[in-house]
């Protein structure tokens, strides 16, 4: 799983998502910067920033 937590890129913010694919992270990280943090330009290096924070989780196998 992938998984990115708000915080690293906005202090304070307990919000994170997980998800199979990194697109999916990116697009839900994307849409909640919209919607909670008034992002309302996506700008591409806000995708980068996005991706550089998102960490691969290892199965709890
Ligand atoms: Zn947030």
């Amino acid at each position: 799983m992938r998984l990115f937590e708000c915080a690293t890129l906005v202090p304070g913010c307990q919000w994170h998502t997980r998800a199979e694919e990194e697109a999916e992270v990116v697009r839900r990280a994307v849409e909640h910067l919209r919607e909670v943090h008034g992002e309302t330009l996506v700008r591409e290096n806000m995708v980068e920033n996005i991706k550089a924070r998102i960490r691969q989780e290892n199965p709890a196998a």
